[in-house]
């Protein structure tokens, strides 16, 4: 039965055919009331139809309803127009007329061109489709036979009913009763059917390549494990697994982490090795097994006077740190589980902040674990990436608690490593080396980390974003170490105390070398004072000539370097030295290339904890090597610093020298100040913070208005800088400075450049300056008197108000030195000039 689908609606005059459905109650003559494929009604008004034989009923099986299904197949015969519709009882009864073509009318239409090459285009497709269908199913062979007997309106009908269309499609086509018009419908639906059967086909196969890959590695696999198992190979996999169990197993976890732990493992042993995310979980359990969950360290009754002595053996000085220190033991020792500070040592790098922290840790019966934290800008790096990242990874902290194997370093470090297991425990010294270097940027703040890591509150189930489950930092005795104070986020300086570590003396650093660092070096190179000495006056010149830094790592670098060249020089005297097998002597070559390389002093200290006598009792019997300078300057090269330097560098007006503070200590600092032809322009270059070009600012601003008192200019000349610019020049350029105590050097270098008269080369200053003249207190005053010290300069130019500052420096140092205290600039350029400088007090100005 057919419509038009145009005349689809509820007017007009209405025809029925044969033996539709269900009426619509209202008017049932004029509506027919279908279900359609779906399930859902439509009314049609009836206007052509398919006339068809019943050829079989079936009834199908009866449902639980009681509802029967009867199947009727029917036979189309032709195509139809309703002329009239009238209703005998339960049935319609139509008057109709033939719509196919008659015989003779369909042999006159197969003329037309059009027809024929529609019908080829049609034939084509259905060709494809058949033998797409052939390779398939053998039954298509007899549809190719319909495609050369049956014409083609025929067969249109026929391959359109053979594959499923919509409802609404089967329709439209018994609809169409022009020929062209039905053939070209026919032929989209076959073309439709073709496109869709070659994309399931394509997927078809895509997926069949997967599987096949898959399964073929699975076989191959499968067929490895059965060679192996027949060899008698054990399969490495499974043997790894379960050792990985045992580890967990005696890794100690609470019972909730265990759950969580094995609940991985299970999911792990369902993996193949290849699986992507096999070794990011292998890596994780692994993880879990190797952090200490129980393990602790014994801490015996804590000896205050054997630790004093350990301190006092170890360190040279440092009395008052060594005193705080024993203090907090103390403390430790009536209430073990008190929360005391955290010990935070500040101090130029070398002046043994970290060697202190490790020797807490053997007064505590500890281990020492040391977590650097230098440059630390992202909040993961202590708490930890998600494991959802790539590449994900623990915190530093829980990174640095687990179980590593370590290659301890041997003598001939550079020839051979001996492994050695470290036992973890979750009851460690654990020093967070340079707290200060931390910052914070767009991937969070790392300090707010450490807070939580700090507080004994929150620290008991720290959370690490890889580990996911919570871990006790709370038996951890935190330690920390900074170069400033400054840099450190004040929330995170509130929970410490910190302990000053200034720069030392050269006289201390004698000291220590002699009691400390030399014996030190010596034992870690395997040889003793029988063999290598280094008198005091070489070591004063090491420290004079070669080291120039507030502690005394470069020192022992220098030692070393000595002990080591002295090493080889053994080994080139006398071959016939019997090593033990594991020893190698070195080669000439390597000898002559190291003595020759000037680097060798930054060569890093290579720890030695391994005592090999054989090497020293070979040495006993040579002569004894006593360094001299030509030796010094053999492997050291020649000397870096002499104190000529500020000398040379002041010969000309217009540089001053002042003192600064740094990280690494105090510093001096040369400004200097030029004048060209120009505007009238300040230049400022070395790489100067805000700050600091304010200060250059303000120094010319007062120079300018002192002019004329000044002597500079004459009465009439007002203007010092007409007709020139001025360009002011901070040496090193690379690196950054700022702050306000330049203040009083940039003045003196300003007066030295109008006046042309050159600054005192043994007078260095430091200093804030107001816009009036007035001098005002600056920070770090002893590491900058001990940094003019160093550079053999005798006059240090200070701010009145800075006096206080003077008890923390030695006496020797001072007694050595002539400080000078001024209140007014003015003050200052009378000590900085020789013989003071001509200064027109009465001005009306
Ligand atoms: P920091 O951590 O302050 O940078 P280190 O603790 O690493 O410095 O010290 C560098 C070296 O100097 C270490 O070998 C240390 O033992 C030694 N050292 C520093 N100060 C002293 C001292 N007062 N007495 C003995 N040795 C010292």
């Amino acid at each position: 039965m057919g419509s038009d689908s145009e005349e689809r609606g509820l007017k007009g005059s209405a025809d029925a055919v044969g033996d539709s459905q269900k009426q619509d109650g209202k008017n049932p003559q004029e509506l027919i009331h279908w279900h359609n494929s779906c399930g859902n009604s439509i009314f049609i008004q009836v206007l052509r139809g398919v006339a068809a034989r019943a050829l079989q009923l079936s009834r199908g099986v009866e449902k639980p309803s009681g509802r029967v299904t009867y199947i009727v197949v029917l036979e189309g015969l032709c195509r139809f127009s309703v002329q009239e519709l009238s209703a005998r009882g339960t049935y319609y009864v139509a008057r109709i007329n033939r719509l196919d073509l008659t015989k003779s009318e369909l042999e006159q239409a197969e003329q037309d061109q059009d027809l024929i090459l529609l019908s080829r285009q049609f034939k084509a497709a259905a060709m494809e489709l058949i033998s797409i269908l052939e390779q398939k199913q053998k039954t298509a062979g007899r549809t190719k036979v319909l495609l050369e007997t049956v014409p083609v309106h025929r067969l249109a009908d026929i391959f359109v009913a053979s594959f499923e269309i919509s409802f609404e499609e089967q329709l439209s086509m018994l609809d169409s009763v022009d020929l062209k018009v039905r053939i070209t419908k026919a032929t989209e639906l076959v073309d439709r059917h073709l496109q869709s059967i070659r994309v399931a086909e394509k997927i078809t196969q895509k997926v069949e390549g997967q599987l096949s890959k898959s399964q073929k590695e699975f076989l191959l696999r499968q067929q490895m494990r059965a060679i192996k198992e027949e060899l008698g190979d054990n399969d490495d996999d499974e043997d790894d697994l379960a050792a990985l169990e045992r580890k967990m197993q005696s890794a100690g976890m609470p019972p909730n982490v265990w759950k969580h732990a094995q609940r991985e493992l299970r999911r792990l042993r369902k993996m193949q090795p290849q699986q992507p995310g096999y070794s990011s979980s292998r890596g994780y359990l692994e993880l879990l097994a190797d952090l200490p969950w129980q393990n602790v360290s014994e801490e015996p009754e804590l000896d205050l006077k054997a630790a004093k002595e350990s301190l006092d053996r170890d360190h040279y000085g440092l009395v008052k740190v060594k005193q705080r220190i024993i203090e907090y033991l103390a403390v430790r020792k009536l209430k073990p589980d008190a929360r005391g500070p955290i010990l935070c040592f500040v101090g130029p790098p070398g002046v043994g902040k970290t060697s202190l922290a490790s020797s807490i840790a053997t007064a505590l019966n500890r281990k020492f674990v040391r977590i650097s934290l230098g440059g630390v800008k992202d909040e993961a790096d202590i708490r930890g990436h998600r494991r959802t990242y790539i590449g994900s990874m623990p915190g530093r902290l829980i990174d640095g608690l687990k179980v590593v194997e370590l290659f301890q370093p041997t003598f001939y470090t550079f020839l051979y490593l001996l492994p050695l297991q470290r036992v973890a425990v979750s009851n460690p010294v654990m020093l967070l080396d340079e707290i200060d270097k931390t910052g914070s940027d767009v991937r969070g703040d790392p300090a707010s980390a450490l807070l939580e890591v700090l507080d004994p509150e929150q620290n008991k189930t720290f959370n690490d974003h890889y580990l996911n489950v919570p871990f006790d930092l709370s038996k951890i005795i935190f330690v920390a170490t900074a170069n400033r104070v400054q840099p450190i986020p004040p929330p995170l300086l509130d929970r410490m105390e910190v302990i000053e570590l200034p720069g030392y003396t050269p006289e201390e650093k004698l000291k220590i070398a002699m009691k400390h660092l030399i014996p030190r070096v010596l034992e870690q190179h395997g040889l003793s004072s029988e063999f290598l000495q280094i008198p005091e006056d070489m070591v004063k010149i090491i420290i004079q000539r070669y080291t120039r830094e507030a502690g005394v790592r470069n020192l022992e670098r220098n030692l070393s370097a000595l002990a080591r060249a002295a090493a080889v020089m053994v080994a080139e005297q006398d071959c016939n030295i019997q090593f033990s097998k594991d020893v190698q002597p070195m080669t000439t070559s390597l000898l002559d290339s190291r003595l020759a390389d000037g680097a060798e002093v930054e060569m890093e200290v290579i720890p030695m904890n391994d005592n090999r006598p054989e090497i020293s009792n070979a040495f006993a019997s040579a002569s004894v090597l006593v360094v001299d300078e030509s030796m010094l300057e053999k492997v050291l090269g020649p000397p870096r610093y002499d104190d000529s330097e500020t000398a040379e560098r002041v010969a000309t007006p217009g540089v001053s020298v002042g003192l600064v503070w740094t990280s690494f200590g105090g510093e001096v600092q040369f400004v200097e100040a030029t004048a060209m032809v120009g505007k009238g322009d300040l230049h400022l270059t070395g790489q100067l913070g805000d700050v600091i070009k304010e200060s250059a600012q303000i120094a010319l601003t007062w120079v300018r208005a002192r002019a004329a008192n000044l002597k500079l200019s004459t009465a009439g000349e007002i203007n010092i800088l007409e007709n020139q610019d001025i360009h002011i020049h901070f040496p090193a350029g690379a690196v950054p400075k700022d702050g306000p105590s330049a203040g009083v050097t940039l003045v003196t270098s300003l007066v030295s450049l109008f006046s042309q008269r050159k600054v005192r080369a043994d007078t260095a200053m430091t200093g804030e300056m107001t816009l009036r003249g007035l001098v005002l207190p600056v920070g770090g005053i002893k590491d900058k008197v001990l940094a003019a010290h160093r550079y053999g300069i005798k006059r240090v130019i200070l701010p009145e108000r800075n006096l206080k500052d003077l008890t923390e420096i030695p006496s020797q140092i001072l007694s050595s030195m002539e400080i000078l205290l001024v209140k007014r600039i003015e003050d200052v350029l009378e000590h900085a000039f020789e013989g003071g400088f001509p200064w027109r007090r009465h001005s009306k100005l």
